[in-house]
């Protein structure tokens, strides 16, 4: 029999640990690991020479019509915040795409800043949002960080989330998108700047400024607290997109009190008429943020400024129904998948909405309202024979009315 060699590097069977046989020939371990080495090198370099938008082509990339008109599918109302989430990213895009032409006009980016009661859909945006974007995206919550040397988070372990959501590619992740839930909680307390220590306020503050300013911020590599003798990943915040949420409690009350200091100012009574006393929100400007305790240099990286509504009845009962994946359609499926079909009558569905209201928890009451009157036939149902369902404002209320006693 002919003697089995490399094909590579000529040695013979006997010489080597592995010899892998081919169609036409062999390859020994070694060859076969140096390959794979010049393999990995090569794609390696090929990335690199990649423009600095990781590829990102405008051309291919969703208008933001169609951003908004995703988050449609998805989001009930907040046509506004829905506007300005999807120009603030489609600039995003926008500003990677540029960096390879060198006419000299260097578009800045806009971070926003998105106000609205607690479950008006500000999270459920920015995950929604997530799922298109051909960027890396996180997001995190400000009630964890406290200033540096403090128990809790450091500002930079922003970045290290974005960073592992980049599978530590330091370049991807400097094209990033960061979504800053509850940055109400870091506001300082007070208006005056505080002569004693502020933990969680203003100190935070100035290291979220660090990164929303763009500059270069050494991250430790695993996220957790920076220790000297690691070694840092030095991540350049200058493209993150950072877009952040909040609540603010109570700047409805600074809103009119603004409103009423201008409208007795200028002496302009009709104005007066034309407020949305419902919806205050709706006016704010950057000052109130500043009433509210966010520091001036913060609200300045933060440029543009978008407001969600309160859900009202009709919205509540839309956000049952409507969404893509809303809770009744969930549930729905849920029955389906035993074979069961399940139906919500209107007055059902009213009264669901009637309670959320009364619970004053937003949409965020609506899932556990229908989780309780769906408990029972959830556990009954997958073992009878009955097939068809229907869930009647008498039974809902009788399972309500259960938990409440
Ligand atoms: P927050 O504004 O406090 O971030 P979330 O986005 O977390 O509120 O909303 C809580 C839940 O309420 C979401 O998971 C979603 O099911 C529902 N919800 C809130 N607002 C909307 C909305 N506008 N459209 C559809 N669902 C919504």
């Amino acid at each position: 029999m002919k003697k089995r060699i490399c094909s590579f590097c000529g040695r013979a069977d006997s010489e080597v640990s592995l010899l892998i046989t081919g169609l036409n020939g062999f390859i020994c371990d070694e060859c076969a690991e140096q390959a794979n080495r010049i393999v990995r090198e090569n794609l390696r370099r090929r990335e690199e020479e990649k423009d600095p938008s990781g590829g990102l082509d405008l051309k291919s990339l969703p208008k933001p019509r169609e951003i908004k008109e995703y988050l449609d599918q998805y989001v009930i109302g907040q046509d506004d915040a829905k506007r300005y989430l999807a120009v603030s990213v489609y600039n995003h895009y926008k500003r990677l795409a540029q960096q390879r032409s060198d006419d000299g006009v260097e578009i800045e980016k806009s971070n926003i800043i998105m106000v609205g009661s607690t479950g008006t859909g500000k999270t459920l945006m920015a995950r929604t949002i997530s799922k298109l974007l051909k960027v890396p995206f996180t997001i995190v919550d400000a009630t964890v960080f406290t200033e540096a040397g403090y128990v809790g988070e450091d500002v930079e372990s922003i970045l290290s989330r974005l960073l592992q959501v980049a599978d530590y590619d330091v370049d991807a992740a400097q094209r990033g998108i960061v979504f800053i839930d509850e940055i109400d909680k870091i506001a300082r307390k007070s208006d005056n700047p505080s002569i004693t220590r502020d933990v969680s306020g203003e100190g935070v503050q100035q290291g979220l400024l660090k990164l929303l300013e763009g500059s270069m911020v050494n991250v430790p590599p695993k996220g957790g607290r920076k220790h000297p003798d690691q070694d840092y990943i030095h991540v350049d915040t200058r493209n993150i997109l950072f877009i952040c949420g909040g609540a603010f409690d109570g700047i409805e009350r600074k809103i009119a009190q603004r409103l009423n200091t201008h409208v007795v100012g200028y002496d302009n009574v009709s104005n007066v008429k034309k407020l949305d006393k419902g919806n205050l929100m709706k006016y704010i400007v950057p000052q109130d943020l500043k009433s509210f305790g966010l520091i001036p240099e913060i609200i300045g990286r933060l440029p543009v400024l978008t407001y969600l509504n309160p859900l009202d009845k009709e919205a509540l009962r839309n956000i049952l129904t409507e969404p893509k994946n809303s809770i009744i359609k969930q549930q729905i499926k849920l029955f389906e998948m035993d074979g069961i079909k399940v139906t919500f009558p209107q007055e059902t569905l009213d009264y669901m909405v009637d309670k959320a209201v009364e619970y004053k928890l937003g949409a965020r009451g609506l899932r556990s309202i229908v989780e309780t009157i769906m408990m029972e036939p959830q556990y009954e149902l997958p073992s009878k024979k009955q097939k068809k369902f229907e869930v009647t404002l008498e039974f809902a209320k009788q399972q309500i009315e259960k938990k409440m006693d």
